[in-house]
């Protein structure tokens, strides 16, 4: 930061004496160090007074904006009943019935916490129903933070993600580039101990790269055709690109699928959803737990929020919205002499320096000056735009014409100064 941020600081030097780099999550080690009082709609304001149109949204589950009344007073009013009985209550009923509805191709649905969590549990499901114990990841996905799933390329090879993690972790998967439908054929082919194929269907987590024309079509294909578990990772897609997320979008149905973020108006809340055939081995053998699983406030807050998007669809004023933003960031850039791009879809997109032309797996995105615009997301914060420094920028259903100006006229200025 070059704006010194008085009352922010003294927060941060505090918080380093609490926790570990002063932040509860390591995604945030390299954010600015700013400490918010409240968000409110498409907005953030800080301890210093200033405000921020927000397009990190939390790593995206603001995606009604932040505080949503009606999300946060159904909470607040159930909540009233209790929280967690360890034991059936009235709305999981409710929840489930409208999450099935609304995802349109899953028969069962399980509530968790985190989409961690629930993918751990789609990738046993998938060992269980098919006696195997590999599965298949693309490179520059991103399905949580545990030793089986976390992963980071060096010199174009897999490699752990974090000291400490366990070294066979990595091992448990074949790691593809995203896009390669031939490298899946081949890899399915030669090896008989693939349990499933795991994939985020648009690779937002790298790039924020589609799936190209016909990809998630030959995947299903061929995880028939070699008896795979085909598991949808949802959790960024899910209710964000299509009210029945990626699987609706893309016209491809999984036979698993992981949910969270977009799905509960902020609250922690993931879900596991499939066929009933996958699913009901969860009550036959295959354990899944969570002492929060299903609380009262995380089914008040799924039912309400999914309620506000069946009631009042956002997906067309997103796209009109974030297809604005990403042609306006890129002639800003121009106007400042700045080689900014921005590619994905326009509701989730990502922007960085480079050349323009879009970029198709994790290799290419080595072509692109991520650095550079890491370091631009600390100017953009200086001048009250927040954004990840990793790219990605998310718009919610609460982002309108104002916050379209507003962000315009910021992000000129931040340009101006790094141009
Ligand atoms: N899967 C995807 C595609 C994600 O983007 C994330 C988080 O960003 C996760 C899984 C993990 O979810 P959580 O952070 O809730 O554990």
């Amino acid at each position: 930061m070059s704006t010194v941020l008085e009352r922010s600081a003294a927060f941060a030097s505090r918080a380093r004496e609490l926790t570990p780099g002063g932040v509860h999550s390591n995604v945030r080690l390299s954010a600015p160090s700013i400490f918010f009082e409240r968000g409110e709609g498409a907005w953030l304001y800080d301890v210093d007074g200033r405000d921020y149109v927000d397009y990190l949204l939390g790593q995206g589950p603001n995606f009604l904006g932040h505080a949503p009344a009606r999300v946060n007073d159904a909470v607040a009013a159930e909540a009233r009943r209790g929280s967690v009985f360890g034991a059936n209550h009235v709305l999981e009923n409710e929840a489930g019935e409208l999450f099935l509805d609304t995802v349109g191709w899953a028969e069962r649905v399980r509530f968790g916490v985190t989409g961690t969590e629930s993918d751990q549990a789609a990738l046993r499901l998938a060992r269980a129903a098919t006696g195997r114990t590999k599965f298949v990841r693309f490179a520059g996905t991103y399905h949580g933070w545990l030793d089986n799933v976390l992963m980071t390329m060096v010199d174009g090879k897999p490699a752990p993600g974090s000291a400490g993690q366990l070294p066979h972790g990595i091992a448990e998967s074949y790691v593809l580039a995203f896009n390669d439908a031939a490298a899946l054929e081949a890899t399915l082919a030669e090896h008989d101990d693939i349990a499933a194929v795991i994939v985020e269907p648009v690779m937002f987590n790298n790039g924020a790269i589609p799936p190209a024309e016909g990809f998630l079509a030959e995947v299903r294909r061929l995880c028939d055709a070699h008896g795979v578990v085909l598991i949808f990772d949802e959790v960024i897609t899910g209710f964000r690109v299509a009210l029945g997320g990626a699987a609706e979008r893309f016209g491809v149905r999984p036979d698993l699928a992981v949910y969270g973020k977009a799905m509960a108006g902020g609250w922690p809340v993931s879900a596991l959803a499939g066929s009933a055939e996958l699913m009901d081995l969860f009550a036959g053998g295959v354990v899944h737990a969570g002492t929060f699983n299903g609380s009262v406030p995380a089914c008040a807050a799924v039912i309400a929020s999914l309620r506000a998007l069946r009631e009042d669809p956002p997906y067309e004023r997103l796209e009109a919205y974030g297809a604005s933003l990403m042609r306006s960031i890129v002639e800003i850039g121009g106007d400042h002499g700045l080689p900014l791009r921005a590619q994905g879809l326009p509701m989730a997109f990502h922007v960085s320096f480079g050349d323009p032309a879009p970029v198709r797996d994790y290799a290419g995105l080595a072509g692109l000056d991520l650095d550079r615009y890491a370091a631009f997301s600390h100017t953009l914060a200086d001048h009250g735009v927040w954004v990840a420094g990793r790219g990605i920028w998310y718009v919610s259903a609460a982002h309108a014409d104002k916050e379209l100006a507003a962000t315009l006229e910021r992000f000129a200025a931040a340009a101006a100064q790094a141009g």
